[in-house]
């Protein structure tokens, strides 16, 4: 896509520190990391988040995460790793050109998950039938 920060990245028009490159993806390092070593991945195909992506290109871009992964953490000296995508600027996507966050972490980083509730009586059970009537 011709105005695409992403797709400017792969084809070298804009700059970025790359860590890997093959047929179908490309990964390069966050310019705001978490904690150093953060890496981008993303696939060659142009997609937007995952609601659109080809299963081809979601295949090739997580398997490229599986591989860069123990890299990142060892060549970062890290504890712990986190991987994740935002889709849709409601959970925070904000470049959209699908990509998957390879996020180091360091023991007493500080960063923090996000919190979590325990479900009311009744809405465990109506959420899943709800999800499972969308398959
Ligand atoms: P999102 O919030 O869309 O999941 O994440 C977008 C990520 O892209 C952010 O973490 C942001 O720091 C990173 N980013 C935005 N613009 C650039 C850029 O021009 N170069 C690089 N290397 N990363 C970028
Ligand atoms: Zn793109």
């Amino acid at each position: 896509m011709t105005d695409c920060l992403f797709c400017k990245i792969i084809s070298g028009e804009v700059a970025a520190t790359k860590i890997y490159e093959d047929e179908h993806s490309f990964a390069f390092l966050d310019i705001n990391p978490v904690n150093p070593g953060h890496t981008l991945v993303i696939p060659k195909e142009h997609s937007r988040n995952i609601f659109d992506i080809s299963s081809q290109s979601f295949t090739h871009v997580m398997e490229t995460v599986r591989k860069l992964t123990p890299a990142v953490k060892e060549g970062s000296g890290s504890d712990g790793i986190n991987i994740h995508i935002n889709n849709e600027p409601e959970a925070g996507q904000v470049i959209f050109h699908t990509h998957i966050h390879i996020v180091p972490r360091l023991k007493n980083d500080g960063r923090k998950m996000w919190p979590g509730n325990p479900y009311e009586e009744g809405v465990e059970q109506k959420i899943a039938k709800q999800i499972i009537e969308q398959l």
